[in-house]
């Protein structure tokens, strides 16, 4: 027998809340109750619309099917990212970053051999977007599910429209056993050793349970505002602070595409995010360099919607992370954990990860002792870091120097020790998997992503010779789009598949 909470209470109802209370209950649900309490009268950040594939093991691991949640998420598939504008060397201002399948396993090592040629100063294509099946179908608008035919794994993401991801969620976990609470969370009452004992709420109910679970958002209520938990933060290497949302209707006589696009802008980022109904659009900006009314001035601007009466949602956001997800009888779960900034469409992931290890701890482990909570914390901070390094390369690799913003993100970011490693290596053209070997226990994003973003940013040496060895990329390039079009078919009529002609 082990020491697994049998009442759990879950505060908060946004993404993180409904995640987290489907997958204790799909795990526990017959010995433990699971109860979550949400607010009324404070607001779900209500953006977060992309996903990394990692989504598709989380619907898989519930038994909900494509069919099922998709049409009631306004869901699309997502093949990868195409990174505009984030740099200025020739022929490398756009790349797509894909997600990977067996299909490209061999114009990947093309890739990454032309990489090397060209770090090494020859002047051979290194563009990621010749070389991976994603790029071309985003580019084609197919969509990355693959057609009977393929017996390959594909990874792939989606797109949703993030309130009704919960509300889909919110059912399943009633239909699952959950008991709901429609209340706020007002003070928490603790035992002399910091643990909580109850929570009072604002009609007046003290609650108890043997473990509390913080999904309240960037408030955190029980982690920051009670335990006073201690914030890392990555300010000094992330300076993005806020961001402006705004939805735009679609033609729905049109193609809908299976990427995100997010496009570098004068102070920060725009992501384009396509639904089956809408499109959602954002500016992620900081604030040390652009106001929230000049931000969405220029995101209006962008999409043409200067003067429309259109509904917009102005958010801060807390870059970092706690240095204890887990302490004593609370985890924290979501934006209270955490968040590093929406570039990657992360965070969906990460709160998978912080629940499935919190679960999988109680089954390795007959005693949660304090080692235990040590342990998962180091995973859950190497983690997080891992993923921020990546980010972080975004910005310190960009090559822009229209403004100030872009100069600053190059030239003022502290950068984290293992980014830094891995530019050293890259700019030596020395052997960059020996690097990534070394960092294999912190690494969260593989060579391919890498290799990705280094040449997608056209981080070469300026003066390249020309070459007489062939670089074979018009046959990579020609291979990708061949397996495109023979193993996946247009995006929308996949999506009404699924549908079934809801669309
Ligand atoms: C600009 C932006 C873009 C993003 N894009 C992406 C993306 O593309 N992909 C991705 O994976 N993630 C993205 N995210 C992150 C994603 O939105 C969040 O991780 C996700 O929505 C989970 O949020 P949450 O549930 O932690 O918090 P919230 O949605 O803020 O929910 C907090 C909940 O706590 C409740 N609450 C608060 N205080 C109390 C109280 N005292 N008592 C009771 N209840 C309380 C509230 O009512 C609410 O229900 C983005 C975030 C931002 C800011």
């Amino acid at each position: 027998m082990n020491n697994k909470p049998k009442e759990i209470i879950i505060i908060g109802g946004g993404t993180a809340g409904w995640m987290t209370a489907n997958s204790l209950l799909k795990a526990w649900g017959s010995d433990t109750s699971v109860t979550l309490i949400e607010s009324k009268s404070i607001e779900i950040i209500g953006v977060g619309e992309g996903s990394t594939p990692y989504l598709k093991q989380y619907f898989s691991s519930l038994g909900i099917a494509e069919s099922e949640w998709m049409p009631q998420c306004d869901a699309t598939y997502k093949a990868g990212i195409d990174f505009q504008n984030w740099s200025s060397v020739q022929g490398y201002e756009s790349y797509f970053h894909p997600f990977f399948s067996q299909l490209d396993l061999k114009s990947a090592e093309l890739f990454f051999h032309n990489s090397g040629r060209r770090r090494r100063g020859e002047s051979v294509n290194a563009l990621p977007n010749h070389y991976f099946v994603s790029a071309h179908i985003a580019s084609q608008n197919l969509s990355p599910v693959p057609n009977e035919n393929l017996q390959l794994d594909v990874d792939y993401g989606y797109h949703f429209d993030s309130v009704k991801l919960g509300a889909f969620l919110k059912n399943k976990a009633i239909e699952q056993g959950l008991a709901h609470i429609t209340d706020q969370v007002l003070e928490v009452k603790q035992d002399h050793n910091g643990s909580i004992l109850s929570i009072i709420t604002k009609d007046n109910f003290e609650l108890t349970a043997d473990f509390f679970i913080d999904c309240t958002g960037f408030t955190g209520v029980l982690v920051n505002k009670t335990l006073k938990r201690e914030f890392y933060s990555y300010k000094d290497c992330l300076f993005n602070d806020s961001a402006v949302a705004i939805q735009t209707p679609i033609d729905k006589s049109q193609d809908i595409s299976a990427q995100t696009i997010s496009k570098a802008l004068k102070n920060g980022w725009s992501w384009k995010i396509p639904l089956s109904t809408r499109t959602g659009n954002g500016y992620v900006y900081s604030s040390d360099f652009i106001s929230s009314d000049n931000a969405e001035f220029e995101l209006r601007e962008q999409l043409n919607v200067l003067d429309e009466d259109i509904k917009v949602k102005h958010l801060k956001m807390r870059i970092g992370r706690l240095k204890k997800h887990w302490d004593k009888n609370c985890l924290a779960v979501g934006l209270s954990q955490g968040f590093i900034e929406p570039l990657e469409a992360t965070a969906l992931m990460l709160i998978q990860f912080t629940v499935e290890n919190f679960i999988s701890s109680f089954d390795k482990k007959d005693q949660i002792i304090d080692k235990t909570i040590k342990d998962y914390n180091l995973t859950l901070n190497t983690t997080f870091d891992g993923v921020r390094d990546y980010i972080v390369a975004h910005y310190k690799l960009n090559s822009r120097t229209d403004t100030e913003y872009w100069n600053a993100c190059r030239n003022e970011i502290k950068t984290p020790v293992n980014l830094q490693n891995i530019i050293s290596v890259w700019d030596k053209g020395i052997d960059l998997e020996q690097e990534l070997a070394k960092q294999k226990e912190s690494l969260i994003y593989l060579r391919p992503s890498w290799y990705c973003i280094l040449s997608g940013m056209g981080r070469f040496p300026k003066n390249l010779q020309s070459t007489n060895t062939p670089s074979r990329v018009s046959e990579a390039n020609l291979y990708c789009e061949q397996m495109a079009r023979k193993y996946f078919s247009n995006h929308k009529v996949q999506l009404q598949k699924i549908y079934n002609n809801y669309m």
